[in-house]
């Protein structure tokens, strides 16, 4: 942590206090000196990612003091943005929070990851990996206002729990506590996998794959378990049963769908609004906490979307 002094505010420039902080794991490949579709960190520059903030002071016609705003921005208490920047949220439709995850990111990844690329239709079954998490909570939830049989993987039984009473999973499995994920996947998902929704990767993905049905969609949305690996690890990566299964695996980056947005915050917003879409948080008070937070995440600390208040 250091102390820096701001410059003053220029024409068209707002000084914005943090309010909300997210933290999301593509922030660890963002840690590694490697072409991707971000950039990555800079060393001895502060981190930043998706912010929500108040404006405390504005030389722009388009802000006022006390406006609430989203954006890219640094991991500073307090930060200057230019007025292209920022975009206000409309704190009467939603907690500011929730611009962060259901209706933000990881509710967009979601929708669009399922609908676009899963294509769930009812009566199939879908299965969701980090199921819990951010992104995983809304999949199966969405895919259950489709008609679906929903199937969630996450890593304890507090969170299995809460996907079928809370959440309407209609099955949840531990995959830290169960021996045979093959197995337990095979008993859950009687008629095979129709729509699998991959979060993690690694060896949940090869106990899904083997269960998977004739003509299913893989929305290839994250790879959580191998973001920390320093290698790929070798194992039966199981290309025979995609391609004898005339199965689509399709890997995509919330970004591909940005013109189609407005539609997906639409539909999110509408079905949270109707209580069709639950959303849960998990908050880590106090700046400070933000590098413990994003740590959590590869640690299944949060159920949720993970977020620090300032
Ligand atoms: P989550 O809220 O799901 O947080 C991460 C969760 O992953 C943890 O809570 C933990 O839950 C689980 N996890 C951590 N390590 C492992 C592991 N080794 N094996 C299995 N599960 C693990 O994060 P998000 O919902 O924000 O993101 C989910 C995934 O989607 C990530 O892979 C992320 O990179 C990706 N993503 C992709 C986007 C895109 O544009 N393609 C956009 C946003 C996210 P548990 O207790 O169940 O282990």
């Amino acid at each position: 942590m250091v102390q820096i002094d701001l410059p003053e505010l220029k024409p068209g420039e707002i000084l914005l206090k943090g309010m909300y902080y997210s933290v999301d794991p593509y922030m660890r490949g963002r840690m590694n000196d490697a072409k991707s579709y971000v950039v990555p960190f800079e060393i001895d520059q502060p981190l930043n990612g998706g912010v929500i903030a108040e404006v405390v002071e504005s030389k722009s016609d388009q802000f006022k003091s006390g406006d609430v705003v989203i954006g890219h921005f640094p991991w500073q208490k307090e930060f200057i943005a230019t007025e292209k920047e920022a975009k206000k949220v409309d704190t009467d439709l939603a907690s500011p929070s929730h611009y962060l995850g259901v209706l933000g990111m990881t509710g967009l990844t979601a929708y669009f990851g399922l609908m676009h690329i899963g294509k769930p239709k009812a009566g199939e079954t879908v299965v969701v990996s980090g199921a819990a998490g951010a992104v995983g909570i809304v999949v199966g939830q969405i895919a259950k206002l489709q008609g679906c049989h929903v199937v969630g993987i996450a890593g304890s039984d507090e969170k299995i729990k809460l996907l079928k009473t809370d959440f309407g999973f209609d099955e949840a499995i531990n995959y830290k506590t169960t021996p045979d994920m093959n197995k337990a996947i095979a008993a859950a998902c009687p008629k095979g996998v129709d729509v699998y929704f991959d979060n993690v990767g690694g060896e949940i993905s090869d106990a899904v794959i083997k269960n998977i049905a004739f003509h299913a969609r893989i929305p290839l949305c994250g790879q959580i378990a191998l973001y920390n690996s320093t290698e790929v690890p070798m194992g039966p990566r199981l290309q025979p049963m995609l391609l004898t299964r005339s199965v689509l695996m399709q890997g995509f980056i919330i970004g591909d769908f940005q013109d189609k947005f407005p539609e997906g915050i639409q539909q999110l917003a509408q079905w949270v609004k109707e209580g069709k879409l639950k959303t849960t948080e998990t908050i880590e008070y106090g700046f400070e906490n933000l590098p413990k937070a994003l740590l959590g995440l590869f640690k299944g600390d949060n159920t949720g979307k993970m977020i620090v208040e300032a």
